[in-house]
C-alpha cells in the first residue's frame, strides 16, 4: 500500500515536471519569434501588461485557481498555454512510464520527451507566425546525434536513409510546384528524419498528409480559406511525426503485410 502511494506521488511529480517544461516552452514559443530574451525578463499579462508573480504562473494550477482571468485585469487568459502545459504532464507521464519504467530505458524516455517538445514549440510557433525557426530544426539534429549513441536500434544508415527520403522528395515538389512546402517544413522533415529513421519518418509523412490535407479539404468545402491561400502545415507534420513514433513500425509491417 506504502509502496502504490509513493509510485502514485512519482506519477504526479513527473507530470508536474513535464508541465514546467512545457511552460518554458510557452515562453519561448511566445518570445522568440519577437526576439525577446527567453531567460531575462518577467512575464507580463498581455491584456494589461502587469508583471505576474509566481503564484500567477504555476502550471496548469493558476489558470485553474484564476478560473481563467487576469487576477489584475480580469482579462480572459488564453488556454491554449494550459493545455500545452497539460499536454507536457501527459507526455512526460507517457515516456517515463511507456519507454521508462516498461521499456527499461530511461535515456530513451529523455530523449523522445525532448524530441516531443521541439515539435511542440514547432507547431505553435507556425501556428503564430506561419514560419519554422531553423533552431527547432538544429535542436532536433542534436537529439538525433544523441540517439546514435543511446537510441542504437535506429542504425546511423537508417538515419541516413530517413534524413532524405522524406525531404528530398518534398524539395523536389517543392521545386516543381512553387509554395507546396516551406523551406522550414523540408528541413523539419530532414530533421524529423534523422532522430526517426527512414521507416518511422515515412509513415510520419504518410501520418502528417492526410491529416493536413483533411485539414486543407475541410477549409475549401467550408469555404474558410480559397484554394490559393495557405495554412500552417507545420502543425501536421509534427502531428504526423508523433503518430509515426508510436505506430509508424507497427503501420509499415501491415502494410507490407497486405501487399505480400
Ligand atoms: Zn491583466
Amino acid at each position: 500500500m506504502g509502496l502504490m502511494i509513493c509510485e502514485a506521488l512519482l506519477c504526479i511529480l513527473v507530470f508536474f515536471a513535464g508541465a514546467c517544461v512545457f511552460s518554458f516552452l510557452n515562453v519561448i514559443v511566445y518570445r522568440v519569434p519577437k526576439k525577446m530574451s527567453f531567460i531575462k525578463g518577467r512575464s507580463v499579462c498581455p491584456a494589461c501588461s502587469h508583471d505576474l508573480g509566481a503564484a500567477d504562473l504555476i502550471p496548469i494550477f493558476s489558470y485553474i485557481f484564476l478560473k481563467g482571468k487576469c487576477r489584475y485585469c480580469s482579462g480572459k487568459i488564453g488556454v491554449r498555454d494550459t493545455l500545452t502545459e497539460a499536454a507536457g504532464g501527459a507526455a512526460a507521464l507517457f515516456c517515463a512510464l511507456y519507454y521508462g519504467y516498461y521499456g527499461g530505458d530511461y535515456v530513451k524516455a529523455v530523449l523522445i520527451f525532448a524530441f516531443a517538445g521541439v515539435l511542440t514549440v514547432v507547431a505553435l510557433m507556425d501556428i503564430d507566425t506561419m514560419e519554422i525557426a531553423d533552431g527547432c530544426s538544429v535542436a532536433i539534429v542534436v537529439l538525433a546525434v544523441a540517439g546514435m549513441f543511446l537510441m542504437r536500434e535506429i542504425t546511423i544508415g537508417q538515419r541516413l536513409i530517413g534524413m532524405i527520403c522524406i525531404s528530398v522528395p518534398m524539395l523536389l515538389l517543392a521545386i516543381v510546384i512553387p509554395g507546396a512546402f516551406g523551406g522550414g517544413d523540408i528541413k523539419l522533415m530532414a530533421a524529423g528524419g534523422l532522430f526517426l529513421g527512414g521507416r518511422m519518418v515515412l509513415a510520419s509523412a504518410v501520418f502528417g498528409i492526410l491529416l493536413g490535407g483533411g485539414y486543407g479539404i475541410y477549409l475549401l468545402a467550408s469555404k474558410k480559406k480559397g484554394r490559393k491561400e495557405q495554412f500552417a502545415f507545420g502543425p501536421f507534420l509534427c502531428a504526423g511525426m508523433i503518430l509515426g513514433l508510436l505506430w509508424g513500425n507497427q503501420m509499415i509491417d501491415w502494410y507490407l503485410g497486405i501487399l505480400i
